[in-house]
């Protein structure tokens, strides 16, 4: 008999041709891989729970007897029935319903419901609950945990059931292949793990499978945490057989620079600039990443990286997330290099026509050195003559594959372009480990000298009127604030009209002070105009939404006051805050929160207010929001995992790097099917 990586899922009863094409949407063509298809979280319809017993936010199968039925006609109608056992009464209601089913729920009627108990008007509630008919001696409960299958569209959680129910059927006859190295497993066996992930008996600990600290997933977060890893570590093997200029360092060039700059590096850019220039130098390309606190000086670093390539006669790209950073780094780089006769160039969205095409042939011919732009950068029409370095601003928006995507801009005979990644984001250890692990890093820990540490100080909005009388003030003494709302919808435009009624409101209460407002949606020429005039004082206070969070470099600004803190993660805070203290007058950040602010919203508030360490901070942020969130990548689908959790794994993490270490070293074979095993797809850059 083949083993179950050879058979196919049309084996299985039910599976025919569509829905064996939906199973391959998924990777899944093999019943090894339904295998791997593994539940998010389960669900217990193994017993009935008295009422009394239920507790608000967890799922309960519940069994009683209609006393009532009725409808309610609250703020919005509903259809409401109580329902009693021996232990207490509960109210199911439903906002949606018929009259036949108004009907079926007449007094003396016993169900059985399952669903998530609240609190309501009337005690304890189920909404909309799964409910049905039973006789009082009715002995069908489920024999073990209901698990519950991530799915998109097209397959149903009970079809997810009994594919993976006959799947499991199959591991009594042949076994998956234990792929890690026998002495590296976590106590359960391969086949043991998935079974129980697939079908928990009923005295589970339902607890240690929600942490994801059942030694079943422990087994299985290893094998999967070492695959990503190894088809990381694949990935920049692929990439390093790749050839790419190699540009030697130019020490004329970078004195002169330095004395453009009218100050000398730290020790800590010295050293970050000593790593990625000996990158530069190798004939192979570099993929750098570099960590630095907001204001450390990464951007000054990048230009003499830039400088590096440009002396060797490559073109450079600088690619920012927003118009205004790419501005900002426009007006940067061409203070620093134009004295040095530097063609520079800038491509964003906006440039459109003659003048586009201007730019792109004269990029295309050479003519200019370095370009700064937005993704526009990367559009397919745009061709370099000899691109040599890329330079990504703000990395964590992007993923791995963009990552490589951009330094394909390259002509083929010159190989690819060196790559140099620059995050003001901190980035936890644990996380780079796993996020970033086909980068090299370099980290920035020091900040330039003279720096004023920004004082934070939390206060509640019924003290708003404080606030704005400390803002004339510190605006009348001369130096600036900015006035960051906020709002946790994504929409643009509803974020824009909350920055333009406070924006309205602070000039009618302040009539003497000249106030700017900027956000998302602005025409590109009026950002400008707002941070111009901001930057050159013209406008005390900054009326902005967070899309001044990146960049923006206004030194003499050295008040900011953030609406609503609480909506935020502390990483995007502490950006925001980052761009005040950057002069040399002591500065000041100002979280205006709305109360009542939670347990969870204040520790993290505080943690704003105890530390200015971006690494502390991203570290709590992790702790206290998960990796999606830090990363910013939850739409890109990075750091989706299928039985690993992050940070509650993270202790698995020195363990992986020493068995994919032995896995390269000893077991070269083993990487493929690893990697196939787990992504559900052959590692595309493994096989060149
Ligand atoms: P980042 O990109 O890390 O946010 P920048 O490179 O933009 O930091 O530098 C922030 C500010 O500090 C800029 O105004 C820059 O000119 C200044 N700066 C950078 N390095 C130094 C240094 N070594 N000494 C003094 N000022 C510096
Ligand atoms: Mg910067």
């Amino acid at each position: 008999m083949p083993g179950i990586a050879a058979i196919s899922v049309r084996e299985l009863r039910g599976v025919g041709p569509k829905l064996a094409e939906k199973l391959a949407e998924y990777g899944i063509r093999q019943i090894e891989d339904l295998l791997f298809h593994l539940p998010l979280r389960y669900q217990d319809r193994t017993r009935i729970t008295p009422i009394a017993a239920a507790r608000e936010g967890i799922d309960v199968v519940i069994e009683g007897e209609v006393k009532l039925a009725d409808v309610a006609y609250g703020k919005r109608r509903s259809l409401v029935a109580r329902i009693q056992d021996g232990s207490g009464t509960l109210t199911l209601r439903f906002f949606h319903f018929s009259a036949a089913q108004k009907n079926n729920l007449s007094p003396g009627t016993r169900l059985r419901c399952f669903g998530q108990a609240r609190r309501g008007s009337s005690g304890l509630e189920m909404y909309h609950p799964e409910y049905r008919e039973v006789q009082a001696d009715a002995h069908d409960l489920d024999e073990s945990l209901t698990p519950v299958y991530p799915t998109t569209a097209g397959i149903g959680q009970n079809q997810w059931r009994s594919l993976c129910g006959q799947a499991l059927l199959y591991l009594q006859r042949a076994e998956p292949r234990e792929l890690l190295p026998v002495d590296s497993t976590q106590g359960m066996g391969l086949s043991a793990s998935l079974i129980y992930l697939h079908s928990p008996p009923p005295d589970a600990a339902l607890e240690l499978l929600r942490e994801g600290s059942h030694p079943a997933q422990l087994h299985l977060a290893l094998e999967e945490l070492v695959a990503h890893n190894l088809s990381l570590h694949q990935l920049r093997k692929q990439h390093q057989r790749e050839g790419a200029p190699a540009l030697a360092p130019a020490p004329q060039a970078i004195t002169a620079l330095l004395s453009e700059f009218g100050f000398p590096l730290t020790g800590a850019q010295h050293r970050v600039l000593d790593e990625i220039s000996g990158d530069l130098a190798k004939p192979y390309p570099m993929l750098r990443l570099l960590q630095g606190d907001v204001g450390s000086g990464k951007t000054v670093v990048a230009a003499c990286a830039a400088l590096q390539a440009i002396a060797n006669g490559y073109q450079v790209a600088i690619m920012a997330p927003t118009e205004i950073l790419a501005e900002q780094h426009w007006q940067s780089f061409s203070t620093w290099l134009e004295p040095l006769n530097i063609e520079l160039g800038w491509l964003t969205g906006r440039l459109k026509g003659k003048k586009r095409e201007q730019t792109t042939s004269r990029i295309a011919a050479g003519q200019i050195a370095l370009v700064v732009g937005t993704h526009a950068l990367f559009q397919q029409d745009v061709e370099f003559a000899r691109l040599g370095l890329v330079i990504v601003d703000e990395q964590h928006r992007f993923g791995v594959h963009q990552r490589l995507a951009l330094t394909e801009k390259a002509r083929p005979e010159l190989g690819r372009a060196h790559q140099l990644v620059m995050t003001a984001t901190p980035i936890p250890r644990t996380l780079s480990m796993v996020a970033y692990a086909d980068l090299d890093c370099s980290i920035i820990d020091e900040l330039p000298p003279g720096r004023q540490p920004v004082s934070t100080v939390l206060i509640d909005n019924s003290r708003r009127e404080q606030i704005i009388a400390r803002v004339a003030e510190a605006c009348k003494a001369g130096r600036q604030a900015y006035w960051v709302c906020t709002l946790i919808e994504e929409s643009d435009a509803l974020q824009a009209q909350a920055a333009q009624a406070v924006a309205e409101q602070l000039r009618e209460q302040l009539p003497g002070l000249a106030i700017g407002l900027i956000h998302g949606r602005l025409k590109p020429a009026e950002k400008e105009a707002a941070m111009t005039a901001f930057k050159s004082g013209q406008t005390s206070l900054l009326v902005a939404t967070t899309v001044i969070e990146v960049g923006v470099d206004v030194p003499n600004a050295s008040l900011m006051i953030i609406e609503n803190p609480e909506r935020l993660g502390l990483a995007q805070l502490h950006q925001l805050r980052g761009r005040v203290g950057r002069g040399s007058a002591a500065s000041h950040c100002v979280l205006l929160y709305q109360t009542p602010l939670s347990a969870n919203g204040k520790a993290r508030l505080g943690v704003m207010r105890e530390s200015s360490d971006g690494f502390v901070i991203a570290e709590k942020d992790l702790q206290l929001r998960g990796p999606g969130e830090v990363l910013g990548t939850r739409q890109t689908g990075l750091m989706e995992f299928r039985v690993a959790q992050l940070p509650a794994h993270a202790h698995l993490l020195d363990k992986v790097q020493s068995v994919a270490g032995a896995i390269i070293a000893h077991h070269p074979e083993l990487i493929e099917p690893l990697i196939q095993r787990w992504t559900g797809t052959d590692s595309e850059f493994a096989k060149v």
